[in-house]
């Protein structure tokens, strides 16, 4: 086709207006971003960062994971983006006589166009898939439409259409639909700024910002000495002021899918909690000052988190929503002091040093009444951490007796503390920084004191506190810390402890994966495979992996106050109930403590093991 000059500056000049209009909409939500705080280094690691966006936005794997069906189709959307960048840019150059594509392929240039041709196909049923089933099948995504989202799909339609006649226009026709076509192409700058699309240009950055790990906190430096005197002191996110640039980016870049809120225990449950809403109300507060609880989460939604981690592990475009839950909370503990969720667990912690009130004599006795081993400095392989559930809850001493007996069998050298305070995993999760980094440093020093090297914890809460909080709290934090599922496989690998039948044949058996073992830990084949050595065909769970249900107890869960309709342990119980099982499985005192008596029995791994090796005439 040739162009003529009149149509050549045309063309200039709505590209050039199609370029202001987007600078013009794109500087108040750069400005928005650039007003907030740094809270961490966000541009180390680049290896792993760019590694990230190579498998979670070019590959899509984390957009197919979370929904197959709906993630392909978004995939045939994406690739077809990329694939479009090069037909664009030729598309535009051709008006000025100039064969970009010509001049990249040579002769494979007509090959390369059906090839595109090809991907316009997948395309228009991308997206076709997507609308349909945004808005028409009304039942799956029920929530109110965004008509700025049915005008880009419309676009994108008919882009693909054009393009398609395009390659085999009648002469007459050729001309008016290259126009249309670059019409279309120019009037989407501006519209994805004013519509969820714009996840298309803050999707990659915001997964390249991404922390590594699910829920990394980092500590509030809280000496007061290293306080600055001119400058306010930022303790969590009392006010917009204290939102950092991440957390701005992230309400920005939300694409509303509601994958969060689908997985999230609390909002299935019926409660108030809802992470799609939190992330969009931070949205709504661009150019606003004010509180950030209130304004974007009430203090009702905020107690009911449980901090499982299942928004965040779900979000395709990078959102941190533990940020913000944990950041709310330690401005409501260390700022205003108002409307904590577990305020009594907290206290009774303060006074002794554990969350059930119960005095430290307690856990002493319990090592006499057991027999225990003290860990001797220097001749000690590994220092089992009972942790306060095993300690002081009366309800789970047949565990910890059971994990003594695998201990025993095993060969291991093991022993325990003559003392321990909380972990200070759920004080965290309260916001309570004061009092975490006090009990870490407790612990810490009662490691260092003993020449700890190596922990089996049996609790998943204190193993991901040990393993990804310890070291922030102190530099040079080494201990190695596993989990006992993974302690047990080892030792069954091993050889040194034998399994037989832990004499559950006939019964339907499944397996809880408790939250911070798996989504915060990846910790999901160990426990199975322990399971398995018994002889049992674990009965999986609908919900499960990484997409398992909370048992509710997490964020101080068990202990606190739930005046809620539906409580997630119920809701997991029932699932459990429903499968069929008689015996549940978890790797987790407090999933244990949750899920008691939802069936026939509940059992912790350890129980599971010191069963099946008790049983003779099965080995
Ligand atoms: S961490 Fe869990 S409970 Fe909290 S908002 Fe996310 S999904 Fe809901
Ligand atoms: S926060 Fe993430 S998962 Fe939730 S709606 Fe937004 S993009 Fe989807």
């Amino acid at each position: 086709m040739t162009f003529l000059l009149w149509e050549k500056l045309l063309l200039s000049t709505l590209i050039a207006t199609s370029g202001a209009l987007f600078v013009r909409g794109l500087t108040p939500k750069l400005r928005f971003i650039m007003a907030g705080r740094s809270d961490r280094q966000r541009t180390d690691q680049i290896p792993a960062r760019l590694w990230r966006v190579v498998k979670e936005v070019l590959l899509q794997w984390r957009v197919i994971k979370g929904r197959p069906v709906v993630g392909t189709l978004h995939a045939m959307v994406f690739f077809g983006f990329l694939a479009f960048a090069f037909e664009t840019t030729d598309h535009f150059l051709e008006a000025y006589d100039i064969s970009f594509l010509g001049a990249l392929f040579g002769g494979a240039e007509h090959a390369f166009k059906l090839f595109v041709a090809a991907v316009a196909v997948l395309v228009i049923i991308g997206i076709v898939g997507l609308a349909y089933r945004r808005f028409v099948m009304v039942s799956i995504s029920p929530d109110p439409k965004s008509y700025t989202s049915g005008v880009v799909a419309l676009m994108i339609f008919l882009l693909m259409v054009t393009y398609l006649y395009g390659l085999d226009a009648a002469p007459a026709w050729e001309k008016p639909n290259w126009w249309f076509h670059a019409l279309l192409i120019l009037a989407f700058p501006p519209l994805i700024l004013r519509s969820k699309h714009f996840h298309i240009l803050m999707g990659p950055i915001n997964v390249f910002f991404r922390n590594a790990h699910l829920g990394d906190y980092l500590p509030l430096d809280l000496d007061v000495e290293n306080m600055p005197e001119d400058e306010e002191i930022t303790l969590g996110l009392e006010s917009m002021d204290d939102v950092p640039w991440k957390m701005r980016m992230d309400f920005l870049t939300c694409v509303e899918c509601k994958r969060c809120t689908d997985q999230c225990p609390a909002a299935i449950c019926g409660q108030e909690l809802n992470p799609r809403e939190f992330i969009l109300a931070g949205r709504a507060m661009m150019g606003r000052e004010g509180a950030v609880i209130g304004n974007i989460i009430s203090p009702t939604a905020l107690g009911q988190c449980t901090t499982c981690g299942a928004c965040e592990n779900i979000c395709p475009t990078g959102i941190e929503h533990l940020q913000v839950l944990t950041g709310a909370k330690r401005a409501q503990a260390l700022a205003t002091g108002q409307d904590m969720a577990a305020g009594e667990f907290l206290q009774s912690i303060e006074r002794h040093g554990n969350p059930f009130d119960k005095p430290r004599s307690k856990r002493k006795q319990l090592i006499d009444e057991l027999g225990i081993p003290a860990y001797k400095k220097g001749e000690t392989e590994y220092l089992l951490w009972m942790g306060c559930n095993w300690a002081y809850n009366d309800d789970a001493r047949s565990s910890l007796e059971a994990m003594t007996q695998v201990l025993d069998t095993s060969g291991a050298s093991w022993g325990v503390l003559d003392e321990e305070s909380c972990s200070g995993h759920h004080s965290r999760r309260q916001g309570e920084e004061m009092q975490f980094q006090t009990l870490a440093n407790e612990n810490i020093e009662r490691f260092e004191a003993q020449g700890v090297k190596k922990i089996v914890a049996p609790c998943p809460h204190c193993l991901h506190t040990f393993r990804r909080e310890y070291p922030t709290v102190k530099e040079d934090f080494s201990v190695e810390t596993i989990h006992h599922s993974e302690f047990m496989l080892e030792h069954i690998r091993n050889g040194s402890i034998k399994l037989g039948s832990a004499g559950l044949e006939g019964k339907k058996v499944t397996y809880h994966d408790p939250c911070y073992l798996g989504r915060y830990e990846g910790v999901y084949d160990d426990p199975r495979d322990v399971i398995a050595q018994t002889g049992i065909d674990i009965a999986e769970l609908p919900r499960r992996r990484d997409k398992s249900f909370c048992c509710g107890g997490g964020s101080a869960g068990f202990v606190r106050e739930q005046d809620v309709g539906t409580r997630v342990d119920q809701e997991r119980k029932r699932e459990i109930i429903d499968s069929g099982a008689q015996v549940v499985v978890t790797g987790c005192p407090e999933c244990k403590m949750m899920l008691d008596a939802a069936v026939e029995e509940t059992m912790d791994l350890a129980q599971l093991v010191a069963q099946a090796t008790q049983i003779p005439e099965a080995r």
